[in-house]
């Protein structure tokens, strides 16, 4: 069994790859839920969705989130009647968190729901919510504080960034199953997702770090950061706002105390020496996972290193 930590849209990539390297039901998804917000009454979990189409073959690959060939009547008419539309919601998309509203205001919680959701859509492997309890993504600009989703889709990360917190966390509990998936792995594998906003709040879980550093089996990542910037994404604003070297080896010392490999980029090889005097075996290869078949050759090598 193999348990994967990963965000939305470049853990979304990897972890497509692995469904395809190995048979799905050995792998158990953990999700971050930090950017999850709630507009027009309803829950959306953004990272969870991204994963959850991805596997089902359903995502939409050219913007990177969403439902393929969907439609946005709904929001098109919510924009008529005054309301925002800056988050883009498609109409099948919206079937999702009216779905999953629906479900927990009857008291199901978000991994229940998760769980039916993706039983709905054929999807074998099991996809779990970092956490059953809300936490909060939160980013402090010059303006104040502001929800993730206000700096990444409302104004496409132009404010400046002073720090980011986990609002909640520090009373959340890992959802059902999650410290028990990484006690019993084979393997744990860290997708090359943005390590403040996708990683950072999985780890702030009380509990999912501990079990990280002590668990026996091989910690397997892959760098989001390429020649000392990100694939896509805000990732180096927000590494620099918290004090992070914006490279590779930046990424392998937010990890060190449990990361026993590091894919980098073959540009990156140079970084080894330095990623080597954390503890840390580096494996330099091309990580970009822009087609298909880049996605399961890296999916291989992953698992071959595990
Ligand atoms: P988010 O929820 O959309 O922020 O999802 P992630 O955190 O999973 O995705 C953003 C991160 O994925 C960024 O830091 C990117 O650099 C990284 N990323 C995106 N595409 C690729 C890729 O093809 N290869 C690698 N190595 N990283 C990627």
């Amino acid at each position: 069994m193999i348990v994967i930590l990963t965000g939305g849209t470049g853990g979304a990539k990897l972890v497509q790859g692995l469904s395809l390297e190995i048979d799905p039901k050995e792998l158990i998804i953990v999700c971050n839920t930090g950017d999850d917000f709630i507009t027009y009454g309803l829950h959306v979990s953004p990272d969870l969705d991204t994963i959850t189409y991805t596997l089902a073959g359903i995502h939409d690959p050219s913007k990177g989130w969403g439902i393929k060939d969907d439609t946005f009547t709904v929001l098109e008419w919510l924009g008529k009647y005054g309301g925002e539309t800056w988050f883009r919601l498609g109409d099948r998309d919206l079937a999702t968190h009216i779905r999953r509203s629906a479900l927990m205001r009857q008291g199901r919680s978000l991994s229940q729901v998760t769980a039916r959701i993706r039983k709905s859509l054929g999807i074998e492997a099991v996809i779990l919510p970092m956490s059953d309890d809300r936490v909060e993504t939160r980013v402090i600009t010059p303006r104040g504080e502001i929800s993730f989703q206000d700096f990444f889709v409302k104004t496409r990360c132009a404010d400046e960034v002073e720090a980011v917190l986990f609002a909640g966390v520090e009373n959340s509990r890992p959802a059902p199953g999650v410290i028990e998936a990484i006690r019993e792995a084979n393997g744990v594998i860290l997708c090359p997702s943005n390590p403040v906003t996708s990683i950072g709040p999985i780890l702030a879980v009380p509990g999912v770090r501990t079990a990280l550093r002590e668990s026996r089996a091989p910690v397997i990542g892959v760098s989001p950061i390429i020649g000392g910037a990100p694939v896509s994404g805000p990732a180096h604003k927000l590494m620099a706002a918290m004090g992070m070297e914006v490279s590779a080896l930046g990424v392998a010392k937010a990890y060190a105390d449990f990361l026993s490999t590091l894919l980098i980029a073959t540009e990156d090889g140079n970084l080894a020496g330095g990623i080597r005097e954390l503890g840390i075996n580096s494996s330099a290869t091309s990580i970009r996972l822009d087609s298909i078949m880049d996605r399961r050759r890296v999916a291989h090598e992953v698992l071959a290193l595990l």
